[in-house]
């Protein structure tokens, strides 16, 4: 059984040694998280190097994200470290102040006094700590307690309902996406956009910087569910940022977002990954509850591309064991995902031919209940465009680029395979891909599978052609 639902793991002190990253992916890995709000850039250097030497000696591609840290809007440190704050207490949050206490702390936004006013809730420490809005003077924020309790450094703040005014890319983030574009990643994730406008300046950049890698929205933003449309128009996909949207949106209408996003996503050929505390209780413990495999269960039944994992996998106790009880969940899961071709596509005008090949290929693949779909790619995009409608039969994306390999590790039912070398005569071009479809176990000699390619043979972003093939029927080069 292959798993269709691919597994984001976010690496952190709990992860980082190459015994512990071996046995991640070995569990079931797809792609690794760098987390940009913790370490340097060469932390995050020698991390990807890590992970794509435990990949080479797993055989496996593993593709990483960078996610970047964004305007997460913070409380400064305290003398001490933490305070306990009491309900019904005066506290305030005062951009001058350098050391707090348990009167006041600083703030490492300085305009958060001119985005707020009296009658504003904020939520800190992903609402654990909810303070009402008293009155501002000047750089203070004046406050009172409603729910107390411990407060440490450097915790978040959010304004219930949204709308802080801190630019989504900060000068740290721009410095981080050409260390990003450097280690060559596969994925940014952009934290805290409000608009289309954030998703394209964070392309140029990456583009600037010489790196190619697709753009995820973190949708964690009032305005970001208003923009929805147009952001994911901007971006090659969203992840469902449910920590920080939680606190934004409240968190009772955080599910059927989800399920909106995600269905959003695909119809507009997006990506889609459900984030945070999915797995959460397993950071102590070596079991999840029950909520967690029904809302990991629910993600895959949602159609999400990936489910991730953050403290889980990066400072919890059990790494390896959340993603191997991630992985069982979501191979369950994927048993009961009814396949009902989903026949909206028929009343579709394609505009281009590769894709008009791959819808083509879903339809014959569904309908002749064929073993497997073979597409050769280059850019992968084929790939995408099958994987956006549920057929039921994998598709094996066969590419010559390493590049474009990792980039298809995020793509449900998509499983990229490496071929070590483009023959341009096609009997040869063929045979070797049934011969690695062979060798990766997923076909037989007879078996009956869809192929689609681009011919003239060689040239890139061409796929033109859909084959019936049985396995077996095409020759070895001559001399071999
Ligand atoms: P974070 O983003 O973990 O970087 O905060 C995810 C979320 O907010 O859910
Ligand atoms: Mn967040």
């Amino acid at each position: 059984m292959t798993r269709h639902t691919k597994i984001v793991a976010t690496l952190g002190p709990a992860s980082n040694d190459a015994a512990t990253l071996e046995k991640l992916i070995r569990a079931g890995v797809d792609v690794v998280r760098l987390n940009f709000s913790h370490g340097s850039a060469d932390d995050h250097v020698a991390r990807a190097r890590t992970v794509r030497e435990a990949a080479a000696r797993v055989g496996r591609p593993v593709g990483i994200l960078a996610d970047l840290q964004g305007p997460k809007i913070r409380v400064g440190k305290f003398a001490e470290g933490k305070v306990e704050l009491d309900n019904g207490k005066r506290f305030v949050l005062d951009a001058a102040c350098a050391l707090g206490d348990g009167e006041r702390v600083g703030l490492d936004y300085k305009d958060l006094p001119k985005d707020v006013r009296a009658g504003d809730v904020l939520l800190l420490d992903d609402g654990r700590i909810v303070l009402d809005v008293a009155y501002v003077r000047g750089s203070e924020i004046h406050t009172v307690v409603r729910h107390g309790g411990e407060l440490s450094n450097n915790k978040g703040i959010n304004r219930q309902g949204g709308g802080l005014s801190a630019p989504a890319l900060t000068a740290k983030d721009m410095e981080d996406i050409k260390t990003a574009a450097d280690i060559g990643v596969d994925y940014v994730a952009i934290s805290f956009p409000k608009s289309a406008a954030d998703m394209y300046m964070a392309r140029q950049l990456m583009r600037a910087a010489g790196g190619r890698a697709l753009a995820i929205a973190k949708i964690e933003r009032v305005e970001a569910v208003g923009a929805l449309d147009e952001i994911l128009d901007a971006s090659d996909g969203v992840m469902v940022a449910r920590g920080d949207l939680a606190v934004e949106v409240g968190d009772a209408a955080v599910p059927a977002l989800q399920k909106k996003m995600i269905r959003m996503a695909r119809e507009r050929n997006k990506l889609a990954i459900t984030a945070t505390q999915m797995m959460e209780s397993m950071i102590l413990s070596p079991v999840p509850t029950r909520a967690e495999v029904s809302d990991v269960a629910n993600a895959v039944l949602d159609g999400t591309d990936a489910v991730m994992l953050s403290a889980e996998t990066a400072s919890g106790k059990y790494p390896v064991q959340t993603v191997e009880a991630m992985a069982r969940v979501c191979l369950e899961a994927e048993k009961s995902h009814e396949v009902t071709l989903d026949r909206e596509f028929l009343d579709r005008v394609f505009t281009r031919i590769d894709q008009s090949i791959a819808m083509a290929a879903i339809w014959t693949a569904h309908h002749l209940k064929v073993k497997a779909i073979a597409a050769l790619t280059e850019s992968g995009s084929t790939a995408l465009w099958m994987s956006r409608l549920n057929c039921g039969v994998p598709v094996y994306a066969l590419t010559p680029s390493a590049a474009a390999q990792t980039k298809m590790c995020l793509y449900r039912e998509v499983y990229p395979l490496l071929m070590k070398q483009m023959h341009t005569d096609r009997e040869a071009l063929l045979y070797d891909a049934e011969q690695l479809l062979i060798e990766a176990g997923v076909v037989d000699k007879g078996d009956l599978i869809v192929l689609t390619i681009g011919e003239p043979i060689g040239t890139p972003g061409g796929t033109n052609t859909l084959k019936i093939v049985r396995v077996g029927e095409h020759s070895p080069p001559a001399g071999t």
